[in-house]
């Protein structure tokens, strides 16, 4: 039996498990796909204090290595299901069940989808949500890059290094991301956007092979090798929702304390409702919930 069960490995996550396991408590870090979260997207942070710059895969072997060092046991599994009790069951898709006296649920967001038609079957075949990843190969190719928040705008900064075409597709008639990435955009002589624009139709058999918009009512065809969708993050929390209130948009219902309506089950990180998601506001969240378990535990 472990005293805290974290899920989710993000930086939320790993700074709970840190906290949690340097007060001296038997901690089990679970994470379904891989250690770090949604950092390992970034190819650069340059807004985590005391760093000017790092990559974001940098940032995850750090934290991982730390979490490893403090004595935190971590596991690849899923966790589908918190029991409630005295003592609390977290049951993962592997079906192992792990018995502890607090739960952490850290499972921050995934990229959302555009909901169409042949999206699922081109993931990987054309679709991509990570230029770090996949950016090489589309090298020397055209792309598309849909959206144009901050993520977005830092994968076609990324891409334009690397591809002879970057298109930017904004359903709005501005980009919204950080004004240095829009005046680093415009220097580069390979980047064009159309603005007011909404996919319609992914276009290829096996592989993708371009693009129908919506412009206002006009068609166009965007003829691509690979299209980079980056319209944002939503969380997947809907497993937890015999032990934690969900708002409409998905976000557990918790405030900077952390708790939710279950005694011994705290939130941390981006999957919580809040006003700002970034690696500082999670990290900080991962410490509250932490501390706030080890009192619930040591009240018990
Ligand atoms: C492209 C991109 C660039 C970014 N750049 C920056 C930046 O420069 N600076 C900055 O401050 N922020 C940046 N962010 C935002 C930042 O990455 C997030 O705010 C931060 O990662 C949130 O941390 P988290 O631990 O709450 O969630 P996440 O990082 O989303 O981690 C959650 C983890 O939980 C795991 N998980 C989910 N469900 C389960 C389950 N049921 N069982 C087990 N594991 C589960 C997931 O696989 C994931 O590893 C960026 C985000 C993106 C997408």
């Amino acid at each position: 039996m472990y005293d805290i069960v974290v899920i989710g490995a993000g930086p939320a996550g790993m700074t709970a498990a840190l906290y949690a396991a340097r007060a001296d408590r038997e901690v089990l870090l679970l994470e379904k796909e891989s250690f770090g979260g949604q950092v390992v997207f970034s190819p650069k942070i340059e807004n985590y204090p005391g760093y000017m710059q790092m990559s974001g895969n940098e940032f995850a072997d750090k934290l991982i290595e730390q979490v490893l060092a403090q004595g935190v046991t971590v596991e690849l599994d899923e966790a589908v299901e918190i029991r409630d009790g005295k003592v609390k069951t977290v049951v993962c898709a592997s079906g192992t069940e792990y018995e502890c006296g607090a739960v952490i649920i850290a499972t921050g967001s995934r990229h959302r989808m555009l909901g169409l038609e042949d999206e699922e079957k081109f993931v990987g075949n054309g679709i991509s949500f990570c230029a770090v990843c996949d950016g090489a190969f589309y090298a020397d190719q055209t792309v598309a890059v849909i959206g144009g928040g901050n993520s977005a705008l830092q994968e076609a900064v990324l891409l334009s290094d690397i591809c002879k075409k970057v298109t930017i597709v904004q359903n709005l008639d501005f980009l919204t991301g950080e004004g240095k990435l829009v005046s680093l955009l415009a220097k580069r002589e390979n980047v064009d956007y159309i603005y007011g624009a909404t996919v319609e139709k992914f276009l290829g058999s096996d592989e993708l092979t371009g693009l129908i918009l919506d412009q206002k009512g006009t068609k166009i065809r965007l003829d691509v090798d690979g299209v980079f969708v980056a319209i944002g993050q939503v969380p997947v929390n809907d497993a937890f929702a015999p032990v934690a209130d969900i708002d409409t948009r998905g976000y557990i219902l918790s405030g900077e304390d952390c708790l939710t309506k279950t005694p011994g089950v705290f939130v941390a990180g981006d999957c919580r409702t809040k006003n700002i998601r970034q690696i500082t506001t999670a990290c900080g969240d991962g410490a509250t919930a932490a501390m706030t378990a080890c009192r619930y535990l040591n009240d018990q």
